[in-house]
């Protein structure tokens, strides 16, 4: 079997919010072969400069785009393309939006491995762990209390167990960090953890003190509270509290997760699969984790193609926890109403998302909807 085809399809909605909310436009990779078989993968970056990663003619041996990498290929061969799409790329690439395209075409690689030999993704990896497994509702702070609350119950409502906001209203004052959270809990009652995603708003000494501070609200962790490159920062903070910190959604490669879990020494390992080298490198960085005994979390705020894969990843390693599920009203998105883009969309029920069986990823995208959002 040979490659033939590396498409990449920019969705993007009409209008978009100035806004951290990632459901706002995606990026999707098919790779076709003369076999008449497609893989589907998607990238969680800025579409632009993926598109950009993919098209580029070759330069010389380490400066090429993606697509020349790839095709004529035998697509089988999922973990040496891995390294020829890292090694043609050195020049420009290694971290950043480099990994991100080749996660997004090593997405595509496994799902087309998986249809080629009719098995899901998970047991190609290894086998599944977990036939389903726990979600958690991931959306938005408000900037009210109230309102915040009022969210908070209504996801409860909606059947989920654990529970995060993020970004909007916290990181921007002590005092309104701790009445977004109490009003939360206050709602909630005792039982449905709560995750709070500050979005690189604090120093090592803010978040020291603000850990300390909502300690009461028991929190299952507190994610991102530092910059990412503040490793020192996030090593002092996670050596003084107990509440466990969180972060990797901005890490790419094992070298990069390395130095997060050595020197950053974060509780929760979370690997966004879009961005941190597809499932090739996820699976590397899940048995880094585990030799460090860490458990791993995937990132997925985008389109049921990054639901699925996350998934097909969580499942099949032996520290995967929980499943990042958002539930941002986005057409793009799955959320509480939407599709995410699949024919039968991965839905949470009763907090939980059942691993799909079929061959691949194991979803198929509903074309009318990614036509009508799609602008390249
Ligand atoms: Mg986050």
């Amino acid at each position: 079997m040979k490659i033939t085809e590396v498409e990449t399809i920019h969705l993007r909605l009409p209008e978009i919010e100035r806004e951290c909310n990632g459901t706002q436009d995606a990026l999707l990779v098919k790779i076709g072969t003369d076999a008449g078989l497609v893989g589907i993968g998607e990238v969680d970056s800025s579409p632009h400069v993926i598109q950009a990663i993919f098209d580029a003619p070759y330069s010389h041996t380490l400066a090429c785009g993606l697509r020349h990498v790839l095709l004529g290929e035998d697509p089988l061969d999922v973990e040496r393309l891995w390294e020829k799409m890292y090694r043609s790329t050195l020049y420009y690439g290694r971290r950043g939006a480099v990994i991100h395209a080749l996660s997004g075409a090593d997405i595509a690689l496994w799902d087309l491995l998986g249809k080629a030999t009719g098995m899901p993704v998970c047991k190609l990896l290894g086998g599944a762990y977990h036939r389903r497994m726990p979600a958690y509702s991931s959306d938005l702070m408000p900037f009210e209390p109230a309102r915040a609350a009022g969210r908070a119950a209504q996801l409860r409502d909606a059947g989920f167990t654990h529970l995060k906001f993020g970004w909007g209203g916290l990181g921007q004052s002590e005092r309104l960090d701790a009445e977004l959270t109490a009003a939360i809990r206050s709602a909630l009652g005792d039982r449905p953890e709560l995750i709070l995603d500050i979005g690189h708003c604090w120093d090592a000494a803010t978040a020291e003190a603000r850990a300390r501070r909502l300690e009461e609200y028991r929190l299952l962790w507190i994610e991102e509270p530092l910059p990412p490159d503040d490793l020192d920062g996030y090593g002092r903070l996670t050596d003084a509290v107990t509440t466990r910190i969180a972060a990797g959604e901005q890490s790419s490669t094992c070298w990069d997760f390395a130095d997060l879990m050595d020197r950053g020494r974060v509780d929760v390992v979370q690997v966004d699969v879009s961005r941190a080298g597809g499932f090739t490198e996820a699976r590397r960085i899940a048995q880094m984790a585990r030799q460090r005994n860490k458990p791993c979390v995937p990132h997925a705020y985008s389109t049921g193609v990054l639901l699925a894969a996350s998934l097909h990843w969580a499942a099949s390693i032996p520290n995967g926890w929980l499943v990042e599920y958002t539930v941002e009203e986005s057409p793009l998105a799955t959320g509480l109403h939407g599709t995410g883009l699949l024919r039968e969309p991965l839905r949470a029920v009763d907090g939980w998302l059942t691993v799909p069986e079929a061959p691949g990823l194991g979803i198929e995208l509903d074309e009318e909807q990614v036509a009508k959002y799609r602008v390249v």
